[in-house]
């Protein structure tokens, strides 16, 4: 049943769930749930060889209750209209959810991109890009893409020089995209950001004990076994937080194949092998699960689907094992697989919060590129000064002496990565209180993704009633 459904209708399976709990006017949350505006573009490149191909581009702009709107843009050959839609509404729930000032955005380029040279990838952006700017579909205040799946910082470089080039003298255009490299007004701590916040907000659920407890499961990150899905951006740096942090990676699942280990996989011997031999398949030690989806199915404490949408279907779901499913991705489980966690009692942490943590740092950079100056520019040696005085005033006071090490720890002030960081884990966790107390007050009948929902949905209802549009 649920297989036929496309996946914005997924998505929306899912808001009206959540809706259902809610007393907002029907025309109120029909405004909410339905896309913008849509821009579907086909454009003409000349391949390296001479031929001219047709590309298909889309973006798509969910929400305009808040502006700029905001979501990255995908180069995949899967790309099609109903994606980006569902890709677009699901990034303005997670703006609201993590209190991010953004409506929802995304765009896609229908190619494969491996299929393709880097002039040539440099051709369609530039162009995809000129197109957004001809039809007013980015821009500082209108619409900022960011790095998807397909895309990282040197398509946001190109798509930065183009529209720069496009609107010369204006201020803030460093603004009209991020994810940018740092030279070109990026920020530090961008690129580890979404993979950051998917480790703080699984820290966040791992830490309530009663919680833990109801799963079967101890307190606490370290310990637990992972299996980790799509070794992209998110995934590997998930699984390295994870990891770092004493959790188990027990499997890594690629396009060609699984890899098992109860004793633990070490992740960069893994990306390592995989550079050498071009598959993670035959790492020593581990067993080979020749067909991917069937890692998902690994005896483990948490799943973290880190790649791409509806993996997690109402046919796996009934075999999956893990306790916990952590959707790194944007909406790796089916609505009816959905149904099928909540009636066994597996806790699925929703991905519009659990992989905010990329568009919270692509705030982050908005606000350093429409301010010009770089977080801790103005405090960071204050900070440190004022640091080594209480640390000195110790030592005449007492009979401690700091060590080198522990001056340099003590002493430092806060440089940009530090503040990101520190701001990331903030939000992640603040978030997460917000989801759980709505969880707790509707009681058994709101699993984690219906009280994220009822969370967003309740943030960008206030904007209408506030603006006198809906009573
Ligand atoms: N593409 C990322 C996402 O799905 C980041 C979006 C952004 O930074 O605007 O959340």
């Amino acid at each position: 049943m649920s297989q036929r459904r496309t996946f914005f209708e997924q998505v929306n399976a899912g808001f009206d769930r959540a809706v259902a709990m809610t007393d907002h006017d029907p025309r109120l949350l029909t405004q909410i749930r339905e896309c913008n505006s849509v821009y579907h573009v086909t454009f003409p490149i000349k391949r390296d060889d001479g031929s001219i191909e047709a590309i298909h581009a889309w973006r798509a702009e969910h929400s305009h209750h808040k502006l700029p709107t905001k979501g990255g843009i995908r180069y995949s050959e899967h790309v099609n209209e109903d994606e980006v839609k569902a890709l677009a509404a699901l990034m303005t729930y997670k703006c609201a959810i993590v209190d991010v000032p953004f409506g929802g955005a995304k765009g896609g380029v229908k190619i494969d991109p491996r299929k393709y040279s880097v002039r040539e990838l440099e051709r369609i952006t530039r162009r995809f890009t000129y197109e957004l700017k001809n039809k007013h579909f980015i821009g500082p205040g209108v619409d900022v893409p960011a790095p998807d799946l397909g895309t990282g910082p040197r398509e946001m470089a190109w798509i930065v020089d183009t529209y720069n080039s496009l609107s010369s003298g204006e201020l803030n255009s460093l603004a009209c995209v991020t994810g940018k490299p740092v030279a070109l007004g990026g920020i530090r701590g961008r690129t580890e950001a979404t993979g950051r916040g998917v480790f703080f907000g699984i820290r966040e659920v791992c830490s309530l004990e009663e919680d833990m407890k109801a799963l079967g499961l101890a307190t606490g990150v370290e310990g637990k076994r992972v299996v980790v899905q799509g070794l992209g951006n998110v995934g590997y740096y998930a699984a390295r937080f994870l990891q770092e942090n004493g959790a188990v990676l027990v499997g890594i699942l690629e396009y060609e194949g699984a890899i098992a280990s109860p004793k633990g996989l070490d992740l960069d011997g893994v990306v390592a092998h995989r550079k050498e031999t071009g598959s993670i398949l035959g790492f020593p030690g581990a067993t080979d699960i020749p067909t991917s989806r069937d890692g998902l199915e690994l005896d483990c404490d948490i799943l973290v689907p880190a790649a791409i949408e509806q993996q997690i279907t109402d046919e796996n779901a009934p075999r999956v094992r893990a306790k916990i499913i952590a959707e790194a991705a944007n909406g790796p489980t089916t609505f009816s697989a959905d149904k099928i966690f909540r009636e066994r009692g597996v806790l699925v942490i929703p991905d519009a919060y659990l992989n905010a943590g990329g568009v919270t740092v692509s705030y982050f950079e908005w606000v350093k590129n429409l301010s010009h100056l770089r977080f801790g520019r103005m405090q960071k040696r204050y900070q440190e000064a004022s640091n080594l005085r209480i640390l000195s005033a110790i030592e005449n006071q007492t009979a401690k002496s700091f060590t080198e090490d522990e001056i340099e720890k003590f002493g430092r002030g806060a440089g940009e990565e530090d503040l990101v960081n520190s701001g990331l884990e903030e939000t992640m966790a603040l978030a997460y209180l917000q989801i759980r107390e709505i969880k707790l007050r509707y009681g058994n009948r709101a699993d984690l993704r219906t009280a994220s929902f009822i969370n967003a949905i309740d943030k960008i209802a206030w904007c209408y009633k506030d603006m006198g549009i809906f009573p």
